[in-house]
């Protein structure tokens, strides 16, 4: 099937209208009308080639919600017009022991839902900024949020995995202190998720005009992480903070406010290395850096249901597709407040 996407044929190119294809559903597979996709800064990298390896044409999105138009003979667990999301994955080996456990995120062979290895065309997988997109119905997840809120749940799909698997796994709940550092779209999802799992929220900005909204999304107690006065009175007094900065910093700002056995883990993904933070920051405190990648479908589901329980969304910004460049812009600018999504309905114009 022939549909509509953006994409660029190259990391020097602006994103533009172009025509893709979909295979044909197969016995396990879900086809998905694409509402609406969330726009993550993941699919900024990808696109201009600031990770090694992307593949053009390259059509990010990885935040994709829609309705299911057509499944495959062996799909039991989804049907036709059911509201359902796509997040970062759409394969993987289905035998290791990483897929045994629902972490099919750390699969050797998980395949992402753009830039990834695909017998389709064109050789590699193109993501949701698109009008419809063909998966295995193991990665398909049920959205049991209100109808109404579906373009706000779009983000959770990789948002909110991102910062909700790393909250529960350094445990983040009452009587913990969590940090979350960078209040772009992923951080200001940490706060809504380690507020709502008990936990006492801190959001660590480098935008003062901030400092209102992350209180109402969540924390708190706001920091500016260039005051050193605000930063220093939280020395030594975290367990655990979330770092979700998608640019190359100083992380013994940070570490120095870990307490004994705390943890920072970091969720950016930088183009280039953050400076090598200082070994006595780790060794003083038995201190730990950790890295945590999105989540595995089974904690994907868990997280959209504790989101629809709780009553949690994203909150966004709409934009028709051709205004993404200018939305790539402003997300460079940390001037999202807080999650950009492409409504797919505007695609064809
Ligand atoms: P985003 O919306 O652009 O937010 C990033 C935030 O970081 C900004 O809003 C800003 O927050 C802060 N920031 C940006 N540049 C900074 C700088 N030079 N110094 C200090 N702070 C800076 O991006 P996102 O979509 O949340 O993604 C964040 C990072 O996570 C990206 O690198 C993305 O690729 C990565 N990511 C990783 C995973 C994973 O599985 N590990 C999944 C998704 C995304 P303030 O204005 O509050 O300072
Ligand atoms: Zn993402």
């Amino acid at each position: 099937m022939t549909i509509l996407a953006y994409g660029t044929p190259a990391g020097d190119q602006p994103l533009d209208r172009m025509e893709i294809t979909r295979r044909e559903v197969g016995a396990h597979d879900v086809r998905i009308e694409i509402i609406y996709c969330g726009i993550c800064h993941s699919d900024l990298h990808q696109a201009r080639g600031e990770w090694a390896g992307t593949l053009y044409p390259c059509v990010p999105g990885h935040e994709i919600v829609g309705r299911v138009a057509e499944v495959g003979a062996h799909v039991t667990s989804h049907k036709v017009g059911d509201l359902v999301g796509v997040g970062c994955i759409v394969d993987s080996c289905q035998h290791c022991a990483e897929c045994a456990d629902g972490l099919e995120n750390f699969c050797d062979g998980m395949v992402g839902t753009y830039n990834g290895p695909s017998a389709d065309a064109p050789g590699h997988t193109l993501g949701g900024y698109s009008q419809s997109v063909v998966v295995h119905d193991r990665y398909v997840l049920k959205i049991t949020h209100p109808e109404d809120q579906l373009a706000a749940v779009a983000p959770l799909l990789c948002a909110g995995i991102t910062t909700y698997s790393p909250l529960r796994h350094w445990g983040a709940g009452p009587g913990k202190k969590v940090g979350v550092v960078g209040i772009g779209g992923l951080g200001h999802m940490g706060l809504k998720l380690a507020h709502a799992m008990g936990a006492h929220v801190v959001a660590f900005t480098t935008s003062e005009s901030k400092r209102e909204d992350a209180l109402k999304l969540g924390a708190d107690e706001v920091v500016v992480s260039r005051n050193a006065d605000e930063m220093a009175a939280h020395a030594k007094s975290f367990d655990f903070i979330l770092n979700t900065v998608a640019a190359p910093h100083d992380l013994d700002a940070f570490l120095a406010l870990l307490k004994r056995d705390g943890t920072m883990t970091l969720v950016g993904a930088p183009a280039t290395p953050h400076p090598s933070p200082n070994a006595f920051n780790l060794i003083m405190k038995r201190r730990a850096i950790a890295g945590s990648m999105i989540g595995g479908i089974p904690e994907t589901q868990e997280m959209l249901d504790f989101c629809a329980q709780h009553g949690i969304t994203s909150d966004i910004e709409m934009i028709r597709p051709d205004e993404i460049e200018d939305a790539y812009a402003r997300m460079l600018k940390g001037e999202v407040k807080y999650r950009f999504v492409m409504d797919i309905g505007q695609m064809a114009g």
